[in-house]
């Protein structure tokens, strides 16, 4: 027989087999038990989290004559059948590769047919949100007159691309990502059934790489048993998985904290030259960091998470290290990790998060250089030490124009690169931010804010990176003002028409007109705010809405007015 994928004969059959989504099977399986079955379910969730294993399982249990407790029993024809995708009466449908408008209207014509076999007649619609608007609207019809019999389930990883009218009609289930260890325990018993030897520690590795998807879990599984002889070793899981062993995080985490930036970069160096992705690099620091202040705090927590194996290094790391530089690190850390999902260059960010990290490590000097181990690199020389220490030059002062870039100073002509100073700085465009900002309402920022990560998700990955850090501070149907927290961005943004052009179509898409966007660096936004304020302050009295409030007299109108452009929370009355 060929080979079958784990994650395929290790499938769920019955709802209580499936990991880590109690509360969902429970509420199904009563939904089944209490016959209080609906005719349109949305699961939604990250990808491997077993939203087409449910709805495979929910079929079966609804149709399956021998029912106990809402479960299938797994062994008559109908429940064979439909393990095995061959009963007529439950059709799925992959939106991703048949997302055309016939597919759809196929089904409204076939979903008269009560069902031939079974007693419910199961549409599982995968990835749905890729489907086309006209094939949305013809299953919208489709769900407003639900023939009897019929049930839709709906499957996405991007609930948010499905229109809410869709979404309305449907009952909504979110899948959650899987607790590593769940899926780790998964894969012991996985491991222990197919009598496959196995270390420990690979498997954890595997666990954490998985990132909550039980797929993903038994697929790397799979990889690294192809490896290894009907054996899981731990290189073959590092291998796999492109993680860094425990030793070589440790001794980088030492270098970093004990401020030796040298040392940190050579390490750097080869784990990127061993292959390492730099992403998950990156993660793999900020666990490790993340369970050495919870050590700190609850060592046994850590110890049952690790599965009993802390090691030496790591507890004398933990008891040397002060919570405040640990946290300062964590927040680096989370800082780089954003920028690098937007980059082709992620070894870049690296160097700069290394000596950032031993900047910290420097300030704080909890451990002496001389306790850390000597993790000198085998091949550095004399040159290659100050070819690294001129690399460490070169970085300290990009970083440093970064944050300078970043807090919105312009650059400075002793200390800008050429390239920055050629670049023609981006002004505040107030001849189309005033107009908005006389017809601005609380309502309908409300509304924009609504809409706004789905406008950003249908952006391309460049346009939301530019986009990240930003939010709409003020809308008015003539227009939208959006507040970037970093200066640096705000040019960008002003510099990229076809960025402007993407929100604008997306605002059409969403609220159905594509208002003009206007940027703002936010360290400037509460300023021209208040200017606007204060030059229209007779006019603002003379239209102030008193008797809009009549309990809440306006003694301030430019206040009131204000809090109706941007809400009470953003408005400080004091005056400074
Ligand atoms: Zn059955």
């Amino acid at each position: 027989m060929a080979y079958q994928a784990l994650y395929r004969v290790w499938r769920p059959q019955r709802f209580d087999d499936m990991i880590g989504q109690e509360v969902i099977t429970r509420t199904l399986k009563n939904a089944i038990t209490t016959n209080q079955i609906s005719h349109a379910y949305l699961f939604a969730g990250p990808r491997g989290t077993g939203k087409t294993s449910a709805a495979k399982i929910f079929a079966k249990a609804i149709n399956c004559h021998h029912q106990v407790d809402g479960e299938p029993c797994n062994a008559c024809e109908t429940c064979k059948a439909i393990t095995d995708g061959t009963l007529n009466d439950v059709i799925e449908i992959d939106a991703a590769s048949n997302n055309g408008v016939e597919e759809i209207r196929d089904i409204r014509d076939k979903v008269k047919y009560a069902p031939t076999v079974a007693d419910y007649k199961v549409y599982i619609i995968d990835e749905v949100h890729m489907l086309s608007t006209g094939a949305f609207n013809a299953l919208l019809k489709t769900l407003e007159e639900p023939p009897a019999n019929v049930i839709f389930i709906l499957a996405t990883t991007e609930p948010h691309k499905i229109p809410a009218t869709i979404i309305s009609r449907t009952q909504r289930f979110d899948f959650k990502r899987i607790a590593a260890n769940d899926s780790y325990q998964r894969m012991i018993y996985i491991l222990k059934q197919k009598d496959v030897s196995y270390d420990d520690q690979a498997i954890k590795v595997i666990a954490k790489a998985a990132e909550g998807g039980m797929r993903d879990a038994l697929s790397i599984l799979d990889q690294a048993l192809s490896f290894g002889d009907n054996e899981i070793t731990l290189d073959n899981a590092l291998l796999v998985t492109g993680s860094v062993t425990h030793e070589l995080l440790a001794t980088y985490v030492q270098q970093v904290i004990a401020g030796d930036t040298k040392a940190g970069l050579a390490s750097l160096q080869s784990v990127l030259e061993a292959g390492k992705d730099a992403e998950r690099f990156t993660e793999d620091i900020i666990g490790y960091t993340r369970d050495l202040l919870l050590y700190q705090q609850a060592p046994k927590m850590v110890e049952e998470a690790e599965m009993g194996s802390v090691s030496e290094a790591f507890q004398q790391l933990a008891a040397a290290t002060s919570a405040q530089t640990m946290y300062a690190m964590i927040n680096e850390l989370n800082s780089i990790q954003q920028q690098m999902r937007f980059t082709t260059h992620p070894d870049v960010y690296l160097e700069i998060l290394t000596i950032k990290l031993a900047e910290i490590g420097n300030q704080q000097g909890q451990i002496p250089p001389a306790a850390q181990p000597v993790a000198a690199p085998e091949n550095a020389d004399q040159s290659g030490v100050a070819d690294l220490q001129r690399e460490v030059q070169q970085l300290r002062s990009a970083v440093k124009h970064l944050e300078e870039a970043n807090a919105g100073q312009p650059a400075k002509a002793s200390s800008g690169t050429p390239r920055v100073k050629a670049a023609v700085k981006q002004e505040v465009n107030l001849a189309k931010i005033n107009p908005v900002l006389g017809t601005a309402t609380r309502e309908k920022l409300n509304q924009l804010q609504e809409v706004w990560p789905d406008i950003l998700n249908s952006l391309n990955v460049a346009q939301r990176a530019v986009m990240k850090a930003s939010q709409p501070v003020a809308a008015a149907d003539s227009g939208v003002i959006v507040a970037f927290d970093f200066s640096f961005f705000f040019q960008r943004a002003t510099l990229d028409r076809e960025l402007t052009d993407a929100l604008e179509n997306g605002l059409d898409r969403m609220i159905g007109t594509a208002l003009p966007v206007v940027f703002v660096p936010k360290d400037q936004w509460p300023r021209i705010r208040k200017s606007y304020l204060a030059a229209h302050k007779a006019q603002l009295q003379a239209n102030s809405p008193e008797d809009q409030q009549p309990e809440q007299p306006a003694e301030n109108p430019v206040v009131t007015k204000a809090e109706e452009l941007f809400g009470k929370s953003i408005v400080d009355i004091k005056q400074d």
